[in-house]
């Protein structure tokens, strides 16, 4: 008798989290059917994935109902840096809140498993480090940020009572600043902006003073903490805080950077934007508890491997302009 594969859903699978973990789950034996609307994501970032017969990728925007059969959804669909979920803040709050539905109203009907990528958002500019999730959150529901941070929060309600109610299973993490390969080069993240700016001669900006603090954690370590969170039994339902407890500051990185690319880039200060959060630094006591899970990369060898993805890239855009330029 035929084994049949899991099917699983990976919604924002073209994104930069999404492809990574559509491949992990290609990898691991699932059957992958990849949604995306491509407002952030790109197909280039799955092309690789696209000849293999268990994959499958579908354009949708999850504010649409979705009929399919599927046994697991990790619904990851949202754009997350700010100059993105900020450029359409009304359809930043409908993806996070009508996405939820959408995805919980599948995941009834089908009796999937459902998985939501919270954010550490939720706790807003907090006023305790490092965070647990116990801590309710400093958000100002009226700033340029809220569109996200109250989509997420509202997300993570919407979750709570479809397993109240329904007694769907639900799986909810809380994701920390995370980096890698497949970034977005222009979403304006610092690691990404720091990384192009040094390799491109370009000044670095720091905004504001530099001394707020984030923690940063390689994408691969993310998302051995995803598959680990989705096969918990079912009394497991979160929130965990994922992310990598090293703090830094943003100058430091902005220092670590210029070194490890040996740029000449000037570092140059720039407004420090509204409601940008002064600290973030996960507590991830819970996610070792329960997920006997930690992250195994270092600042430095992510940095390393991230630089590299982005050398190559800049160097095809380069050779892609070339025939342009010629003719
Ligand atoms: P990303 O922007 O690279 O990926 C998001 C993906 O969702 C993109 O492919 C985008 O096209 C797609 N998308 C957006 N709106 C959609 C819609 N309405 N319907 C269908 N697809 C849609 O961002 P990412 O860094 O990969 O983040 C993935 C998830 O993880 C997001 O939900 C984000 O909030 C969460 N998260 C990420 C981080 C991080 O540091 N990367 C931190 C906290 C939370
Ligand atoms: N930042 C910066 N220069 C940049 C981009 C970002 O100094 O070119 C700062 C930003 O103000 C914030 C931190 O870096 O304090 C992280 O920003 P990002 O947008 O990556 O994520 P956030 O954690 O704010 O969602």
């Amino acid at each position: 008798m035929a084994i049949t594969k899991k099917r699983v859903l990976v919604t924002g699978g073209a994104g930069f989290l999404g492809s990574h973990l559509c491949e992990r789950l290609l990898a691991d034996g699932y059957t992958v059917l990849c949604v995306d609307n491509y407002f952030t994501g790109s197909k280039d970032n799955i092309g690789h994935l696209l000849g293999d017969p268990n994959f499958e990728a579908m354009r949708h925007d999850i504010t649409f109902p979705l009929y399919v059969e599927v046994d697991e959804i990790f619904n990851l669909a949202c754009p997350a840096s700010p100059i993105h979920y900020q450029f359409d803040p009304v359809q930043t709050t409908k993806t996070s809140v009508v996405g939820a539905i959408n995805m919980l109203g599948l995941a009834k009907r089908t009796r999937a498993k459902v998985f939501q990528a919270s954010t550490s958002e939720v706790y807003g500019d907090p006023t305790i480090s490092p965070q647990p999730e116990t801590y309710r959150g400093n958000v100002n529901p009226l700033g340029p940020r809220a569109c996200y941070d109250e989509g997420k929060r509202c997300a993570e309600t919407l979750f709570f009572d479809y397993h109240r109610q329904h007694k769907t299973r639900v799986k909810v993490v809380r994701i920390f600043n995370t980096y890698g390969p497949r970034m977005h080069p222009q979403d304006g993240r610092v690691v990404s902006n720091f990384i192009i700016q040094a390799l491109t001669g370009q000044d670095i900006t720091l905004y504001g003073d530099g001394l707020q603090t984030r923690a940063f954690c390689y994408v691969d370590d993310l998302i051995e903490g995803f598959v680990r969170m989705m096969a918990t039994g079912e009394d497991v339902t979160g929130p965990i805080n994922l992310g990598n407890p090293h703090e830094i500051t943003v100058r430091e990185l902005a220092e670590r950077v210029i070194a490890m690319t040996g740029a000449s880039s000037r570092i140059v200060h720039q407004p420090l934007p509204q409601d940008d959060p002064l600290q973030r630094c996960p507590d991830i006591t819970l996610a070792r508890a329960t997920l006997g899970w930690q992250p195994q990369v270092a600042l430095e060898a992510g940095l390393g491997r991230t630089i590299a993805y982005f050398e190559r890239l800049l160097a095809l855009q380069k050779t892609a302009r070339v025939p342009a330029e010629a003719g």
